[in-house]
This record gives structure tokens, C-alpha cells and sequence, in this order.
């Protein structure tokens, strides 16, 4: 079968693999799409510490059992599988945090990923109950988008986001799009979103409709912020930009008793910020992480957008054939498209 193996930084190889076979407790599934996110760009150029290459890359998986030893799974259904793969069995799974299990390990990184035409399922997807049945009526591609939905949900969930809040969004990737739609499923009031790219913003706005798209290499942000406001701030900021800057001016944007989601990580070799303390003192601040999700997140997600409350389909910008998967990477990586799912 056909595969993408990361090798090196810069060194993702197509190649034939033979195909496998499950052995006993596993699932087969034919893999219909994977989708891309900054992530496999970040593990192309960089690789990734959890990553033992060589290794099939992509993570955002849906597709069809083919054959099953499993009791519960047969050929023909329909699948969408986990990527972040909790034990379980830790402290902190116990207590219902999956998304931070230490010894957490993922698919795409520790077992073979989804830019293949087949993918054996990890027992230890299995085991937590990673392998999603997908709802009549979603896609193939709209279930692999379930995935970093899910991601978004544990940061709206951990963020509080909820009925009558004014939110702002920093980053209108794909990401960003997901945040300022989930964010209006659970009732904000308003919804604000923040880029420097002016493109990636006119492109994303057109979709997802925010009150107000506001282009930060144009116009100093916060300061706007603080206008449609009457200078009280928002609820809750979600910086989903791999940007120091976007962090320190979340801060300014918040409202006393507002809630900060660094939602997306920053570069490992620059991860400090300058925090203003007294902020997060005196106005009672709340700033939470995000960390992938759990299981749960990821059956929530496709319920989300079976029941329409989270649209995806018209976020799905290009799809492509397993050969096309370094055009895809740079697709992504230009922001010149929202997302690019492989058809592998
Ligand atoms: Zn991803
Ligand atoms: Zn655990």
C-alpha cells in the first residue's frame, strides 16, 4: 500500500508499505481522509520529540473497517479514530483528565498514522474507547475534522466559554475558524476575531462570520477591543497563534474576571512571555492551557457537527490524493487554505 514516512525534517517520503493485517483484538480500517493541521508542518520541518521515525505521519483519521477480530466491529462501519492516546490508568486519567496522562501517546507518533490506505488501529485506541462510530449523515472528511474539534471543545470547556460571553479569537486558521463556531454553539454573545494576516482573515471571516474581523498588522488590536466593548474587555480570549505577542495582549483584552485560553503553544526555543501580574491580580483573571483532548471530546466533536451545531463541511477548502500530501503541507503552512484533507 501506499504510505507517507517522515524520516528526517524536510524528509517525508511517499512509499509502498506492505499492507497490514490485524492480529488478534485489532481493526482494520481503509483509511478515506486525513486531514492536515499546523502540527504535521511542524513535525515536516522539525520533527517532533515523540516522534520514533521512520513513521507514517497524520493524525485527523476517518474511515471504513475492512476487517475486525474485535467483538463490536465488523467490516463496513463507518470510523473516525483518536489521536491523543490517554493510558487510562494514571491519576490523572482516573480522575477524568485525560487530555494531560503523562503517559499519553499518539497516532501519527508512537504507532503508524493516517497518510496511508490502511491503518491497523492501536489496541490502546481500543482500550480507551478512542474508535468513534461516525453519525449517519457525516462525512468521511467531516469526521476526520472531528479531531481538532475536539481540541477546541477542551479548550472552550477548560476556558468556560458559555451563554451571553463576548469572546475574541486571535488566529483565523483553521483552528481559529472551529473556535469562533463553537464558541457561538454555546450561546456567546458576541465573537471577535483577531489576525495579522489580512487574507487568511477575509478568507475566514467570508465562512465563519465573526461581529467583527479586525486585522492586527492594521490596526492595533486591543485598542480595538476595547472600543466594541465601551472598554471593559471581553469575557474570555483565545489565543489560537503560536504568538507571544497574541498571549501578552490577551491579558489587555480581558474583562475583570475574564478567562485567557492559551489555546495554542508557543515555539519551544522562545516559550516566555512577559505577564503583567497586577493584571491577572487585581482584575481576577483566570488563564487556562489546552492539551489535546480526551476521548469524550472526540465523540462530542462528531455529535457537534452531526447535529449541525458546529458546520464543517464548507471549512474543508481543498482535498487531495495521498501523492499530493507535500502541496498540501504547503498549502497549509502558507495559510492560504483553511483545511486540506488527504484522500488517501
Ligand atoms: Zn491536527
Ligand atoms: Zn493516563
Amino acid at each position: 500500500m501506499r504510505v507517507a514516512r517522515f524520516y528526517n525534517p524536510g524528509d517525508l517520503r511517499l512509499e509502498d508499505m506492505p499492507e497490514p493485517s490485524p492480529g488478534p483484538d485489532e481493526v482494520k480500517i481503509r483509511v478515506h481522509n486525513c486531514s492536515t493541521c499546523g502540527t504535521d508542518v511542524k513535525i515536516f520541518n522539525h520533527g517532533h520529540q515523540n516522534l520514533d521515525p521512520p513513521r507514517v505521519i497524520g493524525h485527523e483519521i476517518a474511515g471504513e473497517v475492512v476487517e475486525s477480530t474485535v467483538d463490536g466491529w465488523t467490516a463496513g462501519d463507518r470510523v473516525q479514530v483518536i489521536a491523543a492516546v490517554p493510558c487510562g490508568t494514571c491519576p490523572d486519567c482516573v480522575r477524568g483528565r485525560m487530555s494531560v496522562c503523562p503517559n499519553q501517546t499518539s497516532v501519527g507518533y508512537q504507532y503508524e498514522g493516517g497518510f496511508a490506505e490502511y491503518l491497523i488501529v492501536p489496541r490502546q485506541v481500543l482500550a480507551v474507547d478512542g474508535l468513534n462510530r461516525i453519525p449517519d449523515g457525516v462525512s468521511y472528511a467531516e469526521a476526520s475534522v472531528a479531531e481538532p474539534l475536539a481540541c477546541v471543545l477542551n479548550g472552550q470547556e477548560l476556558a468556560g466559554v458559555g451563554a451571553g460571553d463576548d469572546v475574541v479569537v486571535v488566529g483565523a486558521g483553521p483552528i481559529g475558524c472551529l473556535h469562533v463556531r463553537l464558541a457561538r454553539a454555546r450561546g456567546a454573545r458576541r465573537v471577535f476575531l483577531v489576525e495579522l494576516n489580512r487574507s487568511r482573515l477575509d478568507m475566514s471571516a467570508e465562512k465563519v462570520h465573526p461581529d467583527v474581523a479586525i486585522c492586527s498588522a492594521e490596526v492595533n488590536a486591543v485598542d480595538e477591543i476595547h472600543k466594541l466593548t465601551d472598554g471593559r474587555g471581553v469575557d474570555v480570549v483565545i489565543t489560537a497563534a503560536a504568538s507571544g505577542a497574541a498571549q501578552e495582549d490577551a491579558l489587555q483584552m480581558a474583562a475583570r474576571s475574564g478567562r485567557i485560553s492559551f489555546f495554542g503553544g508557543l515555539p519551544k526555543d522562545r516559550p516566555t512571555i512577559t505577564l503583567d501580574s497586577n493584571l491577572v491580580h487585581y482584575r481576577e483573571l483566570t488563564i487556562v492551557g489546552a492539551n489535546g483532548s480526551s476521548p469524550a471530546h472526540n465523540k462530542k466533536a462528531l455529535a457537534l457537527i452531526a447535529n449541525g451545531q458546529v458546520p464543517v463541511a464548507d471549512l474543508i477548502t481543498h482535498r487531495l490524493p495521498l501523492a499530493d500530501l507535500l502541496d498540501a503541507i504547503n498549502l497549509v503552512s502558507s495559510g492560504a487554505a483553511i483545511k486540506v484533507t488527504i484522500e488517501p
